[in-house]
C-alpha cells in the first residue's frame, strides 16, 4: 500500500487561519499589527521566489511587512545599517534577513548579520542566545522549518515520544534544530551527515526518518523502515532530464512538469520511497509550506512578547 501523504499546505493553511485572529486582536489591542521586516540583498531567483511566497502569506494573515531591498554589491555594513534600523524600529517585531547572502560579502557575513539581530526580534531562530535557549529546551524562537516539521509530526497524528527518529543533515537551519526539537520531544534521536557510515541501514532503524542534505532523490527504499514515517526537506531544482528521470518513469505527470517548464522541484527522497514508507511529505506541498506558516507564528508570538514586555 502507497504511503500516507502528510498534506503541508493544508496544515499550513489550518495554522495561518489560527494566526490570524490572533494577528487582528493584537492589532486591535496594540493599534499596529505584528510587522515583520525582510532584507533582501541581491537578486538571487530561488531567494526572490521565497521572499515573495513570504511576503505573500504574511499579508493574506495581516502582518504588516517590509521589504528592504540592497543591491548585489552591497557590503556587510550596509546590511548590519538596515538591522540595526528594524532593531530600534517601534514598528517591526520580526526580522528577516535572506540568505544566501552574495559570496563577495565573505564567509563570516551570515554568521555576523545573525548575531546582529535583536534576538526578541529574530524570528528565524538563528541568534546564538535562541539557540542557546533552545538547547535548553527553554521558550524560544526556533528556526521556522524544524517548528513546521514538528507541527506537521503533531497535526497528522504522529507519535514523537519514544520513537528512533533519524535526522540526516546536520545544518544549524534544520538537521540540527529539528535533533533537539525532536529531543525535547521525548525521541531517541540519531544525527547523521556525510561521514556517517553505513547511512543506509542507520536510517533504516528510524520510526521517523527527516532527510535534510539537498540531493535528490538520495534517500531510497533501502534506507527506509517498512511503516516508518518519512519528512523530505530538500528542496533541489533539477535542470537536467537523466537525473529526472532516474526519479520518474516516463509516463510520470512530474516528467512531463519537467519536459514542459525544463526544470522541476524535487526533495531528497526518492519518489520510490512511497512503496515502503507508513507516511511520507510531496515535495513540493511538504515541509516548505510549513516553513512560511511557521514564519508567522513566530512573529507573532514575538509581537506578543514584546507588547507583554511593554516594548
Ligand atoms: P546544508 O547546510 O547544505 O547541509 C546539508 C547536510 O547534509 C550537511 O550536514 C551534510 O553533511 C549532509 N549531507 C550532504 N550530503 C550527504 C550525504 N551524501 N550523506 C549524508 N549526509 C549528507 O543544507 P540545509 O540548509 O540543511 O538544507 C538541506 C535541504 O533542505 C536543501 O535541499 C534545502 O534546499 C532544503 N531546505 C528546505 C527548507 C524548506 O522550507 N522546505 C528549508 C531549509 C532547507 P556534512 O555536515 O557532513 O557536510
Amino acid at each position: 500500500m502507497p504511503a500516507r501523504v502528510l498534506d503541508g499546505t493544508t496544515v499550513a493553511r489550518d495554522i495561518k487561519n489560527e494566526v490570524r485572529p490572533r494577528i487582528e486582536a493584537f492589532a486591535r489591542a496594540n493599534d499596529r499589527p505584528p510587522g515583520l521586516g525582510i532584507v533582501l540583498v541581491g537578486d538571487d531567483p530561488a531567494s526572490e521566489t521565497y521572499v515573495r511566497n513570504k511576503l505573500k502569506s504574511a499579508g493574506e494573515t495581516g502582518l504588516r511587512t517590509d521589504l528592504v531591498r540592497l543591491p548585489e554589491t552591497s557590503g556587510l555594513e550596509d546590511v548590519l545599517g538596515v538591522v540595526g534600523r528594524l532593531n530600534r524600529s517601534e514598528d517591526h517585531d520580526g526580522i528577516l534577513v535572506q540568505s544566501p547572502l552574495p559570496a563577495s560579502m565573505g564567509p563570516s557575513a551570515e554568521q555576523a548579520v545573525f548575531d546582529a539581530i535583536d534576538p526578541a526580534k529574530d524570528v528565524d531562530g538563528f541568534h546564538p542566545a535562541n539557540v542557546g535557549r533552545l538547547v535548553q529546551g527553554r521558550p524560544v524562537l526556533a528556526p521556522c522549518t524544524p517548528l513546521g516539521i514538528i507541527e506537521l509530526l503533531d497535526r497528522t497524528g504522529t507519535v514523537i515520544e519514544g520513537r528512533h527518529a533519524v535526522v540526516i543533515g546536520r545544518s544549524d537551519i534544520v538537521g540540527k534544530p529539528v535533533a533537539l526539537l525532536l529531543l525535547h520531544r521525548h525521541a531517541t534521536v540519531t544525527v547523521c551527515h556525510s561521514r556517517t557510515a553505513d547511512l543506509a541501514s542507520v536510517a533504516r532503524s528510524a520510526d521517523i526518518l527527516v532527510v535534510a542534505i539537498g540531493r535528490a532523490g538520495f534517500v531510497t527504499a533501502p534506507f527506509v523502515k517498512p511503516g516508518s514515517v518519512v519528512i523530505d526537506v530538500g528542496m533541489n531544482r533539477v535542470e537536467d532530464r537523466a537525473t529526472v528521470l532516474r526519479l520518474f518513469p516516463e509516463g510520470h505527470g512530474r516528467l512531463a512538469d519537467f519536459d514542459r517548464r525544463g526544470s522541476v522541484l524535487v526533495g531528497d527522497v526518492h519518489p520510490g520511497v512511497a512503496d515502503v514508507a507508513g507516511a511520507i511529505t510531496p515535495v513540493p506541498g511538504g515541509v516548505g509550506p510549513l516553513t512560511i506558516a511557521m514564519l508567522l507564528w513566530n512573529t507573532l508570538r514575538a509581537a506578543e512578547a514584546r507588547a507583554r514586555q511593554g516594548a
